[in-house]
């Protein structure tokens, strides 16, 4: 049984962020962001009154797919359809919740199989349908809407294809199908006694194929890598036939194909399975919290502690703001404990932590390993003047890790905006860069009269760089709040580009990131990924619109601050 997230907001329908449970939270945001008690109420419309567009249909395609696909496989209602129109991006969100769904697919399918996939794919090639390959939904850069309106739209949803086809215990890999959501594809590894350690914080519903779809990183990147580094071989499935790489550690026969597909975001054909580097399920997990006076020592601490080669499976450091947001999440003690948190509180303070930022430091494997890696890694950090706090902030991070998206339901519903943007940069340009995201961002709240949110984290961490993850939120100009969002997303987009950032680390492209792309691989770079598609799917009916911009939009210009992509 499919697990589907709510038609207007993010996750289970069945969970609620525990807002009662945090009494400092909603006071922490309402100072932040400026909401009063009576504060506008924007709660998603009604499902009764969403509309959905009226169905294009092509009897030819359909008569083909009836030929090999059940009825079961094959959805024209309004729900599938629904659920299947956006990722989760703000816009997405925005959108739906008002009930704009004009980019509804006509039809969604439900592949079971590899080879059912290649019949679907020739299909559509036969007969010139838009095709959209789906996996959990949960991207946020425009990945899984149809924009083109020309032909019948339809969406392949991969989640029926979620087996461990095999296990070569010897070699340490495992062959699974692309269409696995995170929680199963877990479960179904560790019961043989591994683990992938892919955890995004969309991990509940994004799928294997997603993830290398559009080159995702997980919380444990530290040590695992990312998703691309994590593939041995993959079978995809294009128009012009199915490419299937060979199993081989290493190869020099030519540029990687699976490193040409990783990134692809569905617009070369459909990834069916993939064989990736597993590890034993880690005995330890180990999380520990530290604190230090600013952010930039912190990372200092983690760039000091990876070029020595002490790399624990995940840091993540967390700048003021951020850590601000974090610790208004906390539970506020009582009685006793509230008097030693007291005095360890004015302790911390007149030692310069009044302020602080949040590193949290995890350290997974056997309990040897665990143990050395600790060793390691705490030493440099202190000497780097942090403060550690124990395993107890760990346990509390590692029981919560995947609730904080939630909380953007409850603020949506309050009138505000909110959205993260991400970047990678060497360890040259990182703090110059962080510095200019969050001046330029809050310079704006500034220049536009209202108060707002801007925070960041370091969240995956290598030899020459890191990436920084930005969350920014404010209240929504009522009638304006497209125009609103896009004038700070593409701000701090053209501020990373312009600080030596990447125009994203790991969350892809999709239409959203399109117009820098120019400036991110260079002209002929577009070219040789304009060639990719043009041969492979000549007739551009995979995921057409995302990733590369068609050729009379190229441009070495900023994109215009307002434009609202979609319209
Ligand atoms: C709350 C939240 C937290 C997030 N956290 C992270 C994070 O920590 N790390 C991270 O990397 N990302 C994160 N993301 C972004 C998103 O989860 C990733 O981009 C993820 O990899 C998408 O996987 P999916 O299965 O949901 O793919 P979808 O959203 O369904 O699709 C994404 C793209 O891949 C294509 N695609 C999907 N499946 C296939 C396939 N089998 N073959 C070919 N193309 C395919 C689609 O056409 C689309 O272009 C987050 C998003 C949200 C909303």
């Amino acid at each position: 049984m499919l697990k589907d997230m709510k038609w207007w907001g993010w996750g289970d329908p069945a969970y609620a962020f525990p807002l009662d449970e945090k009494p400092l939270l909603w006071p922490f945001i309402q100072k932040t962001l400026g909401l009063s008690d009576s504060c506008r109420k924007t709660p998603p419309i009604d499902r009764a009154q969403v509309r959905l567009p009226e169905q294009k249909t092509n009897a030819g395609f359909v008569q083909a797919i009836n030929g090999f696909l059940k009825p079961t496989q094959i959805a024209i209602d309004d729900e599938q359809r629904l659920i299947h129109t956006y990722g989760k991006s703000f816009p997405d969100l925005f959108r739906v919740r008002k009930g704009i769904v004009d980019n509804a697919p006509d039809m969604v399918l439900f592949a079971e199989c590899h080879v059912e996939v290649e019949k679907i794919v020739q299909a559509a090639k036969q007969f010139n349908i838009r095709l959209v390959p789906f996996g959990g939904g949960t991207n946020i850069v425009g990945g899984v809407e149809h924009l083109d309106h020309s032909q019948m739209r339809v969406t392949l949803d991969m989640r029926r294809m979620s087996r461990v086809l095999g296990i070569d215990e010897g070699s340490s890999t495992a062959s699974i199908e692309a269409g696995s959501p995170g929680p199963k594809l877990e479960e179904d590894l560790n019961a043989l006694g591994y683990s992938l350690g892919h955890m995004p914080d969309s991990f509940e519903f994004a799928t294997l194929g997603g993830w290398l779809a559009t080159r995702s990183a997980g919380m444990q990147s530290d040590a695992y890598g990312k998703i691309e580094d994590m593939v041995v071989a993959m079978k995809m499935v294009s128009p012009m036939g199915t490419i299937e790489t060979k199993l081989t550690p290493k190869s020099s026969a030519g540029p990687d194909i699976d490193q040409i597909i990783c990134g692809s975001e569905g617009t070369l054909g459909v990834i069916t399975e993939a064989t990736m580097k597993v590890h034993p399920v880690p005995p330890v997990k180990d999380y520990h919290g530290v604190l230090f006076r600013d952010f930039e020592s912190g990372s200092e601490a983690i760039h000091e502690a990876i070029s020595r080669n002490a790399s624990p499976t995940m840091f993540r450091l967390q700048d003021i703001a951020e850590t601000g947001l974090a610790f208004s999440m906390k539970k506020p003690s009582t009685g006793f404990t509230k008097m030693i948190e007291t005095q360890y509180k004015k302790y911390l303070k007149s030692k310069g932590f009044a302020t602080p930022c949040l590193m949290m430091i995890g350290f997974e494997g056997d309990a040897d390993h665990a143990a050395d890696m600790r060793r390691k890694v705490l030493p440099i950090v202190k000497n780097r003047g942090g403060h550690h706090l124990g395993n107890s902030v760990g346990k509390t991070f590692q029981k919560n890790k995947f609730a904080v998206p939630y909380l953007r339901d409850i603020l949506m519903n309050h009138g505000c905006m909110v959205d993260v943007a991400e970047t990678a940069a060497v360890w040259s340009k990182l703090m110059p860069l962080y510095r200019a995201a969050r001046d330029t961002i809050q310079a704006q709240f500034k220049k536009e009269g209202y108060p707002g949110y801007i925070g960041c984290h370091i969240s995956h961490s290598y030899v020459d760089g890191a990436s920084l993850y930005f969350t920014f939120a404010a209240q929504q100009i009522e009638g304006k709040e497209l125009e609103q969002y896009y004038r700070f997303k593409r701000l701090i987009t053209e501020t990373f580009m312009q600080n030596g950032g990447t125009l994203t680390h790991h969350h892809a492209v999709g239409y959203e990131h399109r117009p820098w792309m120019e400036r991110e691989v260079t002209r002929p770079g577009l070219t040789l990924l304009r060639g990719l598609k043009s041969t492979l799917d000549p007739s551009g009916i995979m995921n057409p619109g995302k990733l590369v911009p068609p050729e009379d939009k190229d441009s070495n210009s900023p994109t215009p601050a307002t434009t609202v992509p979609f319209e």
